[in-house]
């Protein structure tokens, strides 16, 4: 078994790197410190090939494989955080489960703007009553002569202010095998975007209101029984999130070991004190083990969708890891770490995030659980 890069993926990781050193590394901070879509960047991406890298050629895309997406999104988030979130949307959020799915008439009117990094695409899961249950969800879709009639609510879209067209997991029809996706364009009659509220973490967003919004029979995704499916389409959202955790908590853990190396405290560098050199050696552990580990569902899923297991136990791993360095560099740096002006408050910020989004920590570890034991275990009372 082998996780090293091959020449070709070598030679694309600098040219990403360089790019952003170039590009994005002056203005790092100050996109994180702004709730605003970086879509200065979402153009320069699309011109660089960085969205729609596992897109196929024939709709439009690059036609690369998954470790080709997890590399630039890597290379992007260890110069600047918020930029990567661009090729996490470009690449593994609702882009990636639409062209899994879409009709080649769906690919051709959604996809061109949004691999052109002038439009963004958001994901209505969660509902006020369906989170981590998200089975659960309520927002309807009836069928009416040609149409179908969406009604309910989401709530917690990532880009749910920016986006121009949203993916909706809707109900056809009752439990599990009832629930489906449609496309919902942002002007469509009887759909309403409330106003933006903030995450934690500084991104916004807004809840959404159906009332008897009317969409076409065109622009259903998948149909009742798509339930399965879009879940693992969604696995590719969630190594995006854990791709990132890990590469944030990695950014932040070489900022503070540049600090230690240069900061003087009681006549000596940071650096000497076994207290703080056993914080990196944790560190690191935890953050190169989750690496192998997302690499391992990564190369694994190269050409086609990943396992739920190998997602859940990267993802969990990557979450904890980026979190623990980012917080434990925070603390190497003191108070300036503690600061706006410095971008490893933001990198601990986002790393938390990660640990409810997409599958928090503990429905992960159920997922896991069910793995080990070959088994499904209900959560239901
Ligand atoms: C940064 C961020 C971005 C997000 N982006 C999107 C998005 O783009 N689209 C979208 O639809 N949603 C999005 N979400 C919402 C996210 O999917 C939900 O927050 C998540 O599914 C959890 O749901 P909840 O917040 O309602 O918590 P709840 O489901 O109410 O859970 C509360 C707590 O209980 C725990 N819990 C629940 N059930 C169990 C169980 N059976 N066993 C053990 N513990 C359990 C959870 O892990 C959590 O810690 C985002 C959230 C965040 C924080």
């Amino acid at each position: 078994m082998n996780f090293e890069l091959n020449e070709q993926q070598l030679a694309f990781q600098d040219s990403v790197s360089r790019f952003a050193q170039r590009e994005l590394a002056g203005g790092a901070l100050r996109r994180a410190s702004s709730g605003d879509y970086p879509w200065d960047v979402a153009r320069m991406m699309a011109d660089m090939g960085l969205l729609g890298i596992t897109v196929s050629q024939d709709a439009g895309g690059v036609g690369g494989t998954l470790s080709d997406a997890v590399i630039a999104i890597q290379a992007v988030a260890a110069v600047c955080p918020r930029s990567a979130d661009v090729v996490q949307a470009g690449n593994f959020g609702a882009i990636r489960t639409f062209s899994e799915y879409a009709s080649p008439a769906q690919l051709k009117r959604f996809l061109p703007p949004l691999l052109a990094g002038k439009a963004v695409m958001s994901v209505g899961m969660s509902e006020p009553q369906a989170g981590s249950a998200v089975t659960e969800l309520r927002t309807t879709a009836t069928a009416d002569g040609d149409d179908y009639l969406i009604n309910g609510s989401k709530v917690f879209g990532t880009n749910s202010g920016d986006a121009s067209v949203f993916l909706v997991y809707v109900r056809f029809g009752p439990g599990t095998a009832g629930i489906g996706s449609v496309l919902i364009e942002r002007d469509t009659a009887g759909f309403t975007i409330g106003k933006p509220s903030a995450f934690m973490n500084g991104e916004s967003w807004s809840q959404l209101y159906f009332d008897n919004c009317r969409i076409s029979k065109e622009n259903v995704l998948l149909g009742a029984g798509g339930f399965r499916r879009q879940i693992a389409g969604f696995n590719i959202e969630r190594l995006g999130n854990a791709a990132r955790a890990v590469a944030v908590g990695r950014h932040a853990f070489e900022i503070a070991k540049t600090h230690a190396g240069v900061r003087e405290q009681f006549g000596r560098p940071l650096c000497e004190f076994q207290g703080l050199q056993w914080k990196f050696s944790d560190m690191l552990l935890q953050l190169e083990s989750a690496q192998l580990l997302l690499m391992r569902a990564v190369v694994a899923a190269d050409h086609g969708l990943p396992s739920a297991q190998d997602t859940s136990l990267a993802k969990l791993a990557c979450n904890q890891a980026g979190y623990f360095a980012a917080n434990e560099s925070m603390q190497i740096l003191g108070a300036f770490g503690f600061s706006e002006e410095s971008i490893v408050q933001y990198c601990v910020r986002r790393t938390r995030g990660w640990m409810i989004a997409g599958g928090s920590t503990e429905i992960l570890k159920n997922r896991i659980a069910e793995g080990i034991f070959e088994r499904r275990f209900s959560q239901r009372a």
